[in-house]
């Protein structure tokens, strides 16, 4: 199986499935049909059946998906099978939200770093990290820390990402919206939450005596 013949929209739905089966196999669930998963995660079930015929065969007529497989097979492919490090540049307010979100764990992901290059900022600790000097982020490598998560205002930005690159990261999460690209060497992913909050409205009901025009 050649797992990069699959196609990125599928990637994107991986997490989402890898989520949908640690909840089923929480509650002790053994195998699960496409139609229920379907229902539980709000994909439908002929998508979630093409994207699993990527993986190779998985379903049993009659009994469904086998979870445990599946979740082995989904970490497999996105690669997280070892515990991945990351670090965090930027420790503003955004930054100190992302270090302190334990969410990330269960996926086999873990920020061991910080640093920013406030003064008043380095040596402060977050729970059991130390903020260091934005110039230490070159022994990243030595660190085994593989992925920056980029948390620094849209100026400080490109030198962030430079710096990242420079310390050999393979992949960036970015939320500095501002930034155009990222290095061809590495993947970036950006979140930009103010480009997801301001399509909201087209989706409500208008409201005359509320909405103010501008
Ligand atoms: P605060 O006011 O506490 O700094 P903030 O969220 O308003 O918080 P931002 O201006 O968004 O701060 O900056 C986010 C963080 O990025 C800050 O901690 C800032 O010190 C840090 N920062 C800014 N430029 C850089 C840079 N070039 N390298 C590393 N960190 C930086």
């Amino acid at each position: 199986m050649k797992y990069h013949k699959i196609p990125d929209e599928a990637v994107r739905r991986l997490p989402f499935y890898l989520r949908g089966l640690l909840t089923l196999s929480g509650r002790g669930c053994k195998s699960i049909s496409s139609r229920d998963l379907a229902d539980l995660l709000g994909f439908s079930h002929w998508q979630i059946r093409k994207d699993f015929s990527y993986f190779g065969s998985f379903g049993t007529p009659g009994t469904g998906y086998d979870i445990e497989k599946l979740i082995k097979q989904i970490r497999k492919i996105l690669k997280l099978e070892v515990v991945r490090k990351a670090a965090l540049v930027g420790v503003g307010n955004l930054g100190l939200a992302v270090l302190r979100y334990p969410g990330f764990q269960v996926y086999g992901f873990e920020i061991t770093a910080a640093f920013d290059n406030n003064p008043k900022k380095i040596g402060r600790k977050v729970g059991d990290i130390t903020i260091e000097n934005v110039s230490g982020l070159c022994g990243l490598k030595k660190r085994g820390i593989d992925f920056g998560v980029v948390t620094v205002p849209c100026e400080a930005a490109q030198q962030t990402f430079d710096a990242l690159v420079a310390a050999g990261v393979k992949g960036i999460l970015s939320f500095s919206p501002c930034q155009k690209t990222g290095r061809e060497k590495v993947k970036v992913i950006t979140i930009d939450i103010a480009m997801d909050l301001v399509r909201l409205p087209y989706y409500t009901p208008a409201n005359p005596k509320r909405s103010k025009s501008r």
